[in-house]
Order: C-alpha cells, then structure tokens, then sequence
C-alpha cells in the first residue's frame, strides 16, 4: 500500500500580524525541536494571512525549519485589474508550496462557487501549488441529503478537468463542526473521506486515489486528533482555532506520542 505521511495544516484564518506569526512560528520550531519530530510522522504546515507570508518564508528558509507554508486563498486570474486580490505567480515566488481553496468562510462569507473553486485550482496549478481543495456540508444539507452527497458534487466540480498529478490535498471540513466545539464523530469523518477517495478513483484512477492525503477538518484538538488518524481514509487535519494556540497545536503535531 501507498504511504501518505500525515499532514497537520494549522488554518490562522485572519489572526496574527506578521509579528506574532514570527514568534508562533519560531516556537513551533523549537517545539518540533524539542520532540525530535520525525517529518515522515507528520507534515506540518501553516497558512497565515497573506502579509505574513514573506515573514515566515524568510524563518523557514534561514533554518530550513521543516514547516511548509502556504495562503488561505488566490486569485483565479494571473495579473491585471483584480483590486485587492493576490496572484498564484506572487505565492509561488514567495515559495507557497500549498494554498487552501473553498473554504467555507470563502463560499459563504465571499459568495465562492464551485466554479470559482474550480478555477482556482487550475491556478495554483499553474504556478506549480498544491491545492488544498475543502468541501464540506452545512447541518441543513445533512439533513436533506444525507453525509456525503453535497461534499462529493463539490469535490466533483472542483476538479473537474484537473491534472491530478500536479499534486492535490482534499480537506473534509463540515461546515457544522468548523469553529463549533462539536467536532464530528471518526466514523462520520470516516464515511465522508471513503467516499471522497472513491471520487479520487473514479475520476483519476487508483493510483492518484491511493496517493492523495484527505484531511478532516473541524474542532480538530489535542484530545481528539488521534481518533481521527486511526480511521484508514483520514490522512491529517486541517485546524483552525486550535492552530493558534502553540500548546495545544504542538500536541496535535505529536498526535502519535
Ligand atoms: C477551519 O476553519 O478550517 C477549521 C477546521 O476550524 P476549527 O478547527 O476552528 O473548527
């Protein structure tokens, strides 16, 4: 079977000025130090807002810190009239290897279709970034439809016409459990990420199916975090509040010891 290192990605959301994020970042450092983290464990990975970016490459690059970074969102455009906006080629030039794309807060909060997904996936490809496409259901659409039929038709969109090999993340984020306390149970994280692998397979084949990392996401903490790694089709999490506390995001990094 297909190994897929583990990997813990800490979403700051609109928290830390560039200042704090240089200090969170040099204590997650000497915390990854500390433990004599084995990056084979885990990945870790953190998205700070987009001015902070330049401040955390520059720790990373001076130490080879094995902390990956990337933004919490792109543009779907390259360059031009786009007020406000950030280009996929000015992450890749600040070394982004991930950007997170969908996120909830994007898709209610900014109005963000599966087609805006869609094309922002194919722009961080271009640019040579790991997509990491979230998908997830509200407690209305569980209700209706049941658990895995609304975040399957957006993954669906997402990648459609997608090269997979440029390297893809999925994150399965209930829009019920993200910033609630209640996260959702293993098995119910589980039967969402199976079918979200099944969509892997059916759309790009066992290989790719087999490689992709599907995260869960949604008050992930220290005391839950290795009930979800046990389950067979989740291969990380994706955090947001608890990504801020370095404590509590520290342990979640050790989720194995
Ligand atoms: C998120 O917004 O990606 C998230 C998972 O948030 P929280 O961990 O705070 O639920």
């Amino acid at each position: 079977a297909v190994k897929r290192t583990p990997f813990i990605a800490g979403n700051w959301k609109m928290n830390l000025d560039h200042l704090q994020a240089v200090a969170f970042t040099q204590k997650l450092a000497w915390s990854l130090k500390d433990a004599k983290h084995d990056p084979a464990d885990a990945e870790v990975a953190v998205f700070p807002p987009f001015t902070d970016i330049r401040s955390v490459q520059t720790l990373v690059s001076a130490d080879s810190l094995p902390i990956a970074y990337g933004a919490q969102d792109l543009s779907a455009n390259d360059s031009g009239a786009y007020t406000g906006e950030i280009s996929g080629a000015f992450l890749a030039k600040l070394e982004c290897a991930y950007v997170i794309i969908g996120h909830s807060e994007r898709r209610t909060l900014h109005g963000e279709t599966d087609a805006d997904v869609n094309a922002k996936v194919r722009a961080a490809h271009r640019h040579g970034i790991v997509p990491v496409v979230c998908v997830g259901e509200t407690a209305e659409d569980l209700e209706a439809h049941g658990p895995s039929a609304v975040p399957v038709a957006q993954l669906r969109a997402a990648l459609d016409g997608v090269d997979a090999s440029k390297g893809l993340v999925i994150a399965y984020e209930p829009v019920w459990a993200i910033g609630s306390g209640q996260a959702a149970t293993p098995q119910q994280a589980e039967q969402v990420c199976g079918a979200i692998r099944d969509l892997l397979r059916e759309v790009f084949g066992e290989d790719v199916a087999a490689a992709t990392r599907v995260l869960y996401g949604g008050s992930v903490k220290a005391a839950n975090i290795a009930s979800f790694l046990r389950e067979p089709n989740i291969d990380g999490a994706l955090v947001g509040g608890a990504s801020l506390d370095i404590d509590e995001f520290s342990s979640i990094v050790r989720f194995k010891k």
